[in-house]
């Protein structure tokens, strides 16, 4: 991975936000997030659950969701925003998300026909037709990161629909690693099911996930627990797959019809 705190684009955003004279913008932007959070449950007198910390947050940031589960909710989104509420930016919306070649899992939109105070200025719409379901808890909190950040009040009103390789796209997967396995539950469920093991285990990511953040995927958890664990740790993915020349041997037809041999276990792409 290239080091993201060197690209412009991050420190330009801690500039906006007022970290312009932090050594790692990095570290500074999830931080400034996780303060303004830990102030928010503070006002709140504290909160207990995962989903209860994303209510106060949310309503704190004017910010509602509206998920897609189906291809028809597009229909309803746009009838319900672009037709009913004059915000015609959601009816363009299903091509950004169906585009097979840079998918898009969220988009956060800031209303232009409605109060400033509204309770629903910020409108996220999430992704959750088939495999993008798995990353719903994480895209929710990538566009918390968002409202958090590159939607703050001075931001831009529009979604941007930038690469997931964007230094900004992957600062935001950052926040939530901060924010959204919120410490003060991560540490709990972390503590409670690792421990004091020395090394990571599944089960010890399984058992975070059941004990603390059940709408959240293995995956971001894994990544969660990866950051908090003080050993060394290598993440690497496999499937079934073939090498380069079996794969060409296997799509010449055999003169006798037998099927080819499963693949072996590789490292993913
Ligand atoms: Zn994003």
């Amino acid at each position: 991975m290239s080091r993201l705190e060197h690209a412009s684009e991050v420190a330009g955003l801690a500039a906006e936000l007022g970290l312009g004279g932090a050594a790692n913008p990095v570290d500074a932007i999830p931080r400034h997030c996780r303060t303004r959070i830990d102030r928010w449950v503070a006002d709140a007198g504290g909160v207990t659950t995962i989903g209860e910390l994303e209510a106060v947050v949310t309503q704190r940031l004017q910010m509602v969701f509206v998920e897609v589960r189906s291809d028809a909710d597009f229909d309803r989104i746009t009838n319900d925003y672009a037709r009913g509420k004059k915000e015609f930016v959601f009816a363009a919306m299903r091509g950004k998300f169906d585009d097979a070649e840079n998918p898009t899992f969220g988009a956060l939109v800031k209303r232009k026909h409605v109060g400033e105070d509204a309770p629903d200025r910020f409108v996220a719409v999430i992704d959750c037709r088939g495999g993008k379901l798995a990353r719903r808890f994480f895209t929710r909190w990538h566009e918390i990161a968002h409202r958090l950040t590159t939607h703050a009040d001075q931001g831009a009103t529009e979604p941007a629909y930038r690469s997931e390789h964007d230094p900004l796209e992957r600062l935001m997967d950052e926040i939530p690693r901060h924010v959204g396995f919120y410490g003060p539950f991560f540490d709990l469920a972390f503590d409670a099911a690792h421990g004091g093991k020395t090394l990571l285990t599944f089960g010890t990511v399984e058992a975070v996930r059941t004990g603390g953040f059940p709408e959240a995927s293995f995956q971001a958890t894994l990544n969660a627990c990866a950051k908090r664990i003080p050993t060394p740790l290598v993440y690497l993915e496999a499937t079934l797959a073939y090498k380069k020349e079996e794969r060409r041997r296997n799509q010449t037809p055999s003169l006798f019809g037998d099927t080819p041999p499963p693949g072996e276990l590789r490292p993913s792409k």
